[in-house]
């Protein structure tokens, strides 16, 4: 007996839009479904997208897409109670197109992009969870929903971060969420107008400003990063913190965006914004949260469902690497519609892929980072520190000026930093990055 398509995805995020719009170009009758009443309807994001990915199937996309400014400056810096150290970045390039980086709200983008998918050709249908894959023996045919199957020799699971249809399968036959690998993500939104925004953040239109901020303001032993972003009339801002860092600690996540909120720095930045929007959601980054295949005899796995989610404990990025494995794992299907087989071996070849387009390699160079972004002097004696020697460098007292030598050893004793952990921190940043 036939199949009813010839591959269904699973979740209209940005790795399911990517795979399906891929498809549908490359003249596959593809399926996606989603569980929310729209595309982007439950996708929480801080909303930075790096979109060369999207170029591939949709040129010159940033023209049409609902974007919400293309980014022309990121500041990083470390908060302490009363200082804020930034640094700033901005690069003529940014300024032109086809620019690098936007600012981006999901409920927007991704409701756009399925809308790409239907225009190529794609059956899209919301307001259906997918309740299970449909495992015949070893291998996935399709899917089952309300007891009836849907089913294509090739499905692809793109349902986001703690994949729930993949658990307790071959795919991921235990929970892998540790600790160590999981974020909490809460972020805000914030309504302000976009001439405000402009001239607040010395902005052209449709400009864009980011930052990302080690929070070293919370209880002690709490890591984790802020960030800021503006939108055309809105702001984005949240946190990302360990959740390790949280157990038995008794610390709420609102307590914690209420203390990012209200340091100075920021509370400038969002005065007279009205709250419109609130989340939270854990996220399972990086190698520790991989599955245990990334493609087996009728099933690919892409986007966050796949742990291909970046964080280095301030930042995140997943949307990029969503797209870029959504192309990657199309493109094996329909491969495999070419070669009349969607067995492993066949599938094989999206392995080859993440290795070539680089998601491979990258995660496995983060598993290295994932030693260094949580340790606690990141998150409290080093924004010390640097707030310390700035106020030294920077402040003016009438007395005698002293050497850059010597401001760094009282910078040093004042954020209870010794020497010797400062090189080894040094030494192990050096070579983990
Ligand atoms: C607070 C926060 C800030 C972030 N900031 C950034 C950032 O600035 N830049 C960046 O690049 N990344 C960021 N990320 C990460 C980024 O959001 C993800 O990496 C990206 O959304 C992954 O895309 P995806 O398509 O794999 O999954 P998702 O976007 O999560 O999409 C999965 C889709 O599957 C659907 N779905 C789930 N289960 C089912 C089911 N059973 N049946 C049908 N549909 C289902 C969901 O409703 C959803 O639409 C952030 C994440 C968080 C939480």
């Amino acid at each position: 007996m036939g199949d009813d398509f010839d591959a269904i995805v699973v979740g209209a995020g940005l790795a399911g839009c990517a795979a399906a719009i891929r498809l549908a170009k490359g003249g596959a009758n593809v399926l996606l479904v989603e569980r929310g009443a729209e595309a982007g309807a439950k996708n929480l994001s801080g909303g930075i997208l790096w979109g060369h990915d999207l170029e591939r199937i949709l040129p010159g996309w940033w023209h049409e897409m609902p974007i919400e400014r293309h980014i022309v400056r990121k500041r990083f810096g470390f908060l302490t109670p009363e200082s804020a150290t930034s640094f700033d970045f901005e690069d003529g390039s940014w300024r032109k197109e086809p620019y690098v980086a936007h600012s981006v709200l999901r409920a927007r983008t991704d409701a756009w992009l399925a809308k790409q998918a239907e225009a190529a050709g794609a059956t899209l249908v919301t307001s259906v969870p997918v309740e299970r894959l449909n495992w015949e023996g070893s291998r996935v045919r399709g899917i089952v929903q309300g007891g009836e199957k849907m089913t294509a020799p090739v499905t692809i699971v793109a349902d986001g971060t703690n994949s729930r249809i993949t658990l307790g399968t071959p795919i991921r036959p235990e929970h892998r969420l540790s600790g160590e690998a999981t974020e909490l993500g809460i972020k805000e939104v914030y309504r302000l107008d976009a001439g405000t925004i402009e001239e607040r953040f010395h902005l052209g239109p449709g400009e864009g400003h980011a930052e990302e901020w080690v929070t070293g303001i919370f209880p002690p032993g709490v890591m984790g990063g802020g960030f800021f972003y503006t939108n055309r009339d809105t702001l984005s801002l949240g946190l990302i913190v360990s959740v390790q860092s949280l157990f038995g600690r008794g610390v709420y996540s609102h307590d914690l965006i209420e203390r990012f909120k209200l340091h100075p720095a920021i509370a400038a930045r969002v005065k007279g914004a009205e709250l419109v929007e609130y989340g939270a959601k854990l996220i399972a980054s990086g190698w520790a949260s991989r599955p245990a295949a990334f493609h087996g005899d009728g099933w690919m796995v892409a986007g966050d469902a796949a742990g291909f989610v970046f964080s280095n404990g301030i930042v995140i990025q997943g949307m990029n690497y969503a797209v870029r494995s959504g192309i990657e794992a199309a493109e094996t299907a329909l491969a495999a519609k070419a070669a009349g087989s969607s067995s492993a071996a066949q599938l094989a070849e999206y392995d080859h892929r993440l290795e070539s387009s680089g998601i491979l390699p990258d995660f496995r160079d983060f598993a290295r980072l994932d030693r260094v972004k949580w340790n606690p002097r990141i998150y409290t004696v080093y924004p010390r520190f640097a707030s310390e020697l700035l106020h030294a460098m920077m402040t003016e007292t009438g007395g005698r000026k002293r050497s850059v030598r010597h401001l760094l050893r009282a910078a040093q004793k004042a954020a209870g930093v010794s020497a010797t952990s400062l090189i080894r921190d040094g030494i192990e940043v050096a070579f983990d990055l």
